[in-house]
């Protein structure tokens, strides 16, 4: 029993507001330290491998949302496609297509957001509000009827410099008001996934309504894999 788990999330929760959701990022961690977060409430949990993820779903309570928050390969939709809740981590037309296509196969459609890069690193993944724009803009993508775009996600820079760290959050508000003004002026796209372990709390400042949350809660991860 891992008293500490418990005791994260409340803390955690705590600080927050009520609209924004805890999303208890749990790769690399064991079915133990899910249930433990479970127990206390949670019930969305982000993985960022479809294998880990897919296994999860089998074996733990259905009534958890799982949330692909990693980088998603084409071939491997069709297996969280039955089930997944939300995919964080959209960053181009085609995946959205191949998103699409295995919805309808489970007569479903699948909240989607579009994953933007606002970091100054070059090895993190995401659209730029141009190429974004070429998406939405497309008669490709005015066909899709089972994907729902429902926001943005961003990962900011990996640094200890909180001005860096606010102005790209702030960035990536302002890249979810283009869209929404533009082309989701609908109550559905509401969401803005900003905010991990050491910048969530400027994150929420900032406007974030889905902070995704691993390590503060969990504990430090062996194997990192981003
Ligand atoms: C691992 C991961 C997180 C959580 O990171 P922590 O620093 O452990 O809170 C959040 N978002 C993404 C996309 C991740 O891959």
């Amino acid at each position: 029993m891992n008293q500490m788990i418990q005791e994260n999330i409340q803390k955690i929760k705590a600080t927050l507001p009520s609209n924004v959701l805890l999303l208890a990022v749990s790769k690399t961690k064991p079915n133990e330290d899910i249930l433990q977060a479970y127990a206390c409430g949670c019930r969305d949990f982000g993985e960022n491998k479809v294998q880990e993820m897919t296994a999860k779903y089998e074996q733990l309570p259905k009534d958890i949302r799982w949330h692909l928050i990693g980088h998603l390969q084409t071939n491997k939709v069709k297996y969280i496609a039955p089930f997944v809740s939300l995919i964080h981590s959209v960053d181009s037309l085609n995946l959205l297509q191949i998103i699409n296509k295995e919805a309808q196969k489970c007569n479903r459609v699948i909240p989607c957001l579009l994953q933007f890069h606002i970091a100054t690193e070059e090895t993190k993944f995401g659209l730029s509000l141009d190429e974004a724009e070429e998406i939405l803009k497309s008669q490709e993508f005015l066909q899709l009827k089972n994907v729902e775009i429902r926001g943005v996600m961003g990962m900011a820079s990996c640094t200890d410099d909180e001005i860096q760290v606010r102005n790209e959050f702030k960035q990536l508000k302002s890249i979810f008001d283009v869209l929404h003004t533009k082309y989701f002026p609908t109550q559905s796209f509401k969401e803005i996934s900003m905010g991990m372990s050491g910048d969530y709390p400027i994150a929420v400042e900032e406007g974030s309504t889905i902070v995704r949350v691993g390590s503060s809660i969990f504990g430090e991860r062996k194997y990192t894999s981003d």
